[in-house]
C-alpha cells in the first residue's frame, strides 16, 4: 500500500483513523483529521503560516532535526502537496 500523506500538513497517514472528514461525515484520505473536519479546513492561514506551526512538532518528533532543518525540509515538500501546488 502506497504510503499516504495529508495533502495539507505533510502529516504521514498510515491509519484510516487519522484521514479528515467530509461534511458527509465519510472519510477524506488526501487530507489529516486535524486539517480537515466536515468538509472545511481548520486552518486559513498561508503556507509559511503552516509551515510555522509544524516545526516545533516535526522537532519533536525528531530529535536530531533542528527547527532550520525542518523548516527548510518544508518549504521544499509543501508546494508538491495538493493544498499549495497553486498558492
Ligand atoms: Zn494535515
Amino acid at each position: 500500500m502506497e504510503r499516504k500523506f495529508c495533502q495539507s500538513c505533510g502529516m504521514p497517514m498510515d491509519s484510516e483513523e487519522l484521514y479528515g472528514t467530509n461534511a458527509d461525515g465519510g472519510k477524506n484520505p488526501d487530507y489529516c483529521k486535524y486539517c480537515y473536519e466536515k468538509g472545511a479546513f481548520t486552518f486559513h492561514g498561508s503556507m509559511e503560516e503552516m509551515i510555522e506551526i509544524c516545526v516545533p512538532p516535526m522537532v519533536n518528533a525528531n530529535p536530531d532535526m533542528t527547527a532550520d532543518k525542518a523548516r527548510a525540509m518544508m518549504k521544499e515538500f509543501y508546494p508538491t502537496l495538493k493544498r499549495w501546488k497553486n498558492a
